[in-house]
């Protein structure tokens, strides 16, 4: 295929197709490469989508009728797990009702829906292809090998959007290989529960969900967070661990998922399920100073290639979708003035650094040093196990008078951390990590 398009797209992701539709409705000519053999049928996430961003690519497409929506949530949960407790944070509230805040959905069905609304608007899918390298004439990107016999392909500009392992990144040198403290491996499961078990057990009515986050116990004293989320007839569980962490202590993720099981709180909800799938990915987690460039002489990058995950509130897909978007914006804007230059495509960089996506990074800036730099069984481990131990001494009735259950709370905490110096240390750290 020696044809030339104004854009060749690699991978058919929340930020490919996203970026695949916005140029495709300005009559650009786009080619949205895939490996697999539909968008969505190699892909994996923990479960939540976001509303808003969908929202300004498909306006109200939470009433097409065709829409592969799970469950919308109404509540979220947060657990800090102790041996057979769990101390509980959340909200719930009719107001997510509609329209949507967010809601559950599988990759297989959603990717597939969203990259269906490119192809509809012009984009040409070019499924069960793999993206070898860039093609380069000089220092400008002008086009993709493929795995394909006539495999060239050529364009103004090649959209990377393949995705955390990023071959493509990696081959033009935007980043180099992930350090294991930039990614973490996450495995999921997905268990089937009758609908009406799902309702009863998280008190729902119709296609309302809950999303449950949880750290502590269940990650073996690793830097991890867990997650059980509704869907329809499902439930997404899974479980994900810094890859250094894994490394260090030897723990396999199944493991991991297989201890969640067992905890009570966590096994008495999926009591009775079938698992039906079980995969793994990684995520990630590198942050803000993991970012690389977004874009150079005939290339942008968008979405888990370029490291854009806010890993405190779980969005990923929201920001590969509006990054997708922002790259296409100035795609479209840079085959106006016919110049697809660095300094031309650097228009995407601003928007990124306009929008949420970079902001909401750069709030959280310092996060992923504060966890390297921090014991993960002091705040994975020691410290849920004495906010449980704290809990259930002040929630017990045994006579002990209330000052001292407080101040034996205090203690409990104090002592996990390792005195009252430390721990103010630590939470002022964590303050500074959280508000960049
Ligand atoms: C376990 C887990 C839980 C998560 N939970 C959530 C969540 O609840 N909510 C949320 O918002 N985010 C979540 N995320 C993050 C979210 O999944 C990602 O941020 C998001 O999918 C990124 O989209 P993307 O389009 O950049 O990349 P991807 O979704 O990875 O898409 C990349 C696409 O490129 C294709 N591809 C890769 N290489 C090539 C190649 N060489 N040639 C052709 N095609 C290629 C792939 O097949 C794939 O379709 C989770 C991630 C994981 C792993």
């Amino acid at each position: 295929m020696n044809e030339k398009f104004d854009a060749i797209i690699v991978g058919g992701g929340p930020a490919g197709a996203a970026a695949a539709l916005t140029m495709s409705r300005a009559g650009l000519s786009v080619v949205l490469l895939e490996r697999g053999e539909f968008p969505g049928a190699k892909n994996l996430f923990g479960g939540v989508l976001y509303r808003k961003q969908i929202e300004e690519l498909v306006p109200e497409f939470w009433k097409e009728r065709n829409f592969p929506m799970e469950r919308y949530i109404v509540e979220q949960r947060i657990w800090m797990m102790g041996k057979e407790s769990m101390v509980t944070f959340g909200h719930r509230n009719e107001k997510y009702s509609e329209p949507y805040n967010c809601f559950t959905g599988l990759r297989v069905k959603f990717d597939q829906w969203f990259a269906d609304k490119a192809v509809a608007a012009g984009a040409l899918p070019v499924y069960e292809t793999v993206a070898l390298d860039v093609i380069r004439e000089g220092d400008r990107v002008v086009g993709v090998k493929t795995d394909r016999e006539d495999g060239n392909l050529y364009a103004d500009v090649v959209v990377i959007a393949d995705g955390v392992n990023s071959l493509l990144g990696k081959a033009m040198g935007i980043h180099k290989e992930w350090e294991p403290d930039e990614v973490s491996l996450a495995v999921k499961e997905i268990i089937s529960l009758p609908k009406e078990k799902i309702e009863d057990r998280f008190g729902l009515e119709g296609d309302e969900g809950v999303t449950i986050e949880f750290m502590g116990e269940t990650s073996l004293g690793m830097a991890g967070v867990g997650f059980l989320y509704t869907n329809k007839e499902t439930i997404s569980l899974g479980v994900g661990v810094m890859v250094n962490h894994l490394r260090d202590k030897k723990v396999k993720p199944y493991a991991i998922l297989d201890a969640v099981k067992q905890h009570p709180m966590i096994r008495k909800l999926i009591q009775g399920g079938e698992t039906k799938e079980y995969s793994g990915h990684l995520i990630p987690e590198g942050g803000f100073h993991s970012i690389p460039p977004l874009s150079g002489n005939g290339w942008c990058v968008c979405g888990d290639a370029a490291q854009l995950v806010n890993f405190v509130n779980r969005e990923g897909t929201n920001l590969a979708m509006t990054s997708g978007r922002l790259a296409g914006e100035a795609i479209i804007e840079a085959k106006a003035r016919g110049d697809f230059s660095a300094a031309s495509l650097n228009a995407y960089d601003q928007k990124v650094r306009s929008s949420f996506v970079h902001k909401d990074l750069k709030k959280y800036k310092g996060m992923h040093q504060f966890l390297k730099e921090q014991d993960p069984e002091l705040l994975f481990d020691k410290l849920p196990r004495a906010l449980n131990e704290a809990a259930y001494n002040m929630f017990l009735v045994d006579g002990i008078p209330k000052a001292d259950k407080q101040k034996m709370a205090v203690n409990l905490i104090k002592g996990a951390a390792g005195g009252t110096m430390n721990l103010m240390k630590l939470g002022y750290k964590g303050w500074r990590a959280m508000n960049g």
